[in-house]
C-alpha cells in the first residue's frame, strides 16, 4: 500500500483520538442501520468512516444546523449506494439526529438506502448513476468561483467510478479551468459490484494518471487517521490545479469478521450476528484504531 510523507506538523494526540472516537461511532450507526435491513453496504461504509469522520470533524467549514448555509464547503456523494455511510457521518456531525438513523430504508424515511438530495439534510445531489459527481463538482466550483465564494468542493468516488468516462471528461475540465477549490476524494478499496477493480477494468496506476490529467495527486492509506489528516493539512495551501486525494481503503475495516467476508459489495449479515460484528467493533476500537490494528490482515 501507498503512503506518502508530508511536510506538516504532526497532528496532536488528543486530535487523532477524537478523530478515532468518531469513525468508531460511525461504524456503530452504519452497523446499527445495516441492522434494519438486515443487508447493504456495510463493507464500505466501514471502509470509509476513517475518511468520514476527518472530512465532517476536521475538514468541512459548514454548519450542522444550517445545512443550507451558502458558505459552506459541499460535499458531493457520487456513489449513492455509500449513503448508509453518509448517514451515519451527518449523525456524528450533529446534521441528523442519532434516532433518526432508525428509519434507515423505511417507508416515509428521510433516509433512503440510495443518497438523494431531495430527502436528506446534508445530502448535496442525487447518485447512484456513476460517474456524475465530478462533472457537478466542476459546475459548483466555477458558480462558487464566479460568486467570489471561498467555499470548497469535496467529491467522494469510488474506484468503480474511475470506469466512467464522464469522470475523465470532468477531471479535464477541473484542470482546464484551474479549480483548486475542487477536491476528489478517492475510495480505493480493489472491489466494485462485478467483482476485483483490477480484473473488471484496470485503472492503476491511479495517481499516475490523475497527474497526467494535471492534478495535484496524494495518495495515502485511507484507514490510517493520522495520515489522512497529514494529508489534509498539506492540501489546504495547495493552490493553481485542482486536488486529488486518493484513499487505499479496506473494505469492512474494523470488524474481523466482515473484513474477510465473501460477496463484500452487498454484503449479507445473519441476524445473530451484528451484535457479534458490534462487539468486534468495540473490541478493536478499544485495542487501539480500526485501521492500524487490521493493517495487513486482508488481501486486497
Ligand atoms: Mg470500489
Amino acid at each position: 500500500m501507498s503512503t506518502q510523507a508530508f511536510a506538516t506538523a504532526a497532528p496532536s494526540t488528543d486530535r487523532l483520538t477524537a478523530l478515532e472516537d468518531s469513525a468508531y461511532r460511525i461504524r456503530m450507526h452504519a452497523l446499527d442501520m445495516g441492522e434494519t435491513q438486515g443487508q447493504g453496504y456495510i463493507g464500505q461504509a466501514l471502509g470509509v468512516a476513517d475518511l468520514l469522520a476527518v472530512v465532517y470533524k476536521d475538514v468541512l467549514n459548514h454548519r450542522p444546523d444550517d445545512p443550507e448555509w451558502p458558505g459552506r464547503d459541499r460535499f458531493l456523494l457520487s456513489i449513492g449506494h455509500y449513503a448508509i455511510a453518509l448517514y451515519a457521518a451527518l449523525a456524528e456531525a450533529g446534521v441528523l439526529d442519532v434516532a433518526e438513523l432508525a428509519t434507515y430504508g423505511s417507508d416515509d424515511s428521510r433516509l433512503p438506502m440510495s443518497g438523494m438530495a431531495s430527502y436528506t439534510p446534508g445530502m448535496e445531489i442525487s447518485g447512484g448513476s456513476l460517474g456524475h459527481g465530478l462533472g457537478v463538482a466542476a459546475g459548483m466550483a466555477l458558480g462558487l468561483r464566479h460568486q467570489g465564494s471561498g467555499a470548497r468542493v469535496y467529491n467522494l468516488l469510488s474506484d468503480g467510478e474511475l470506469d466512467e468516462g464522464s469522470t475523465w471528461e470532468a477531471a479535464l475540465a477541473c484542470a482546464h479551468h484551474g479549480l483548486d477549490n475542487v477536491t476528489a476524494l478517492v475510495d480505493v478499496n480493489a472491489l466494485q459490484a462485478d467483482g476485483p477493480t483490477k480484473g473488471v477494468l484496470r485503472t492503476e496506476p491511479v495517481t499516475a494518471k490523475w497527474e497526467a490529467f494535471g492534478w495535484h495527486a496524494i495518495r495515502v492509506d485511507g484507514n490510517d487517521i493520522g495520515a489522512l489528516v497529514a494529508a489534509f493539512d498539506s492540501l489546504r495551501g495547495h493552490r493553481g490545479s485542482p486536488a486529488v486525494l486518493i484513499c487505499d481503503t479496506r473494505i469492512g475495516c474494523g470488524v474481523p469478521m466482515l473484513e474477510t467476508r465473501e460477496k463484500a459489495h452487498f454484503m449479507r449479515v445473519e441476524e445473530h450476528e451484528w451484535q457479534l460484528a458490534r462487539k468486534q467493533l468495540t473490541d478493536r476500537h478499544n485495542r487501539g484504531s480500526a485501521g492500524s490494528a487490521s493493517v495487513g490482515s486482508q488481501g486486497k
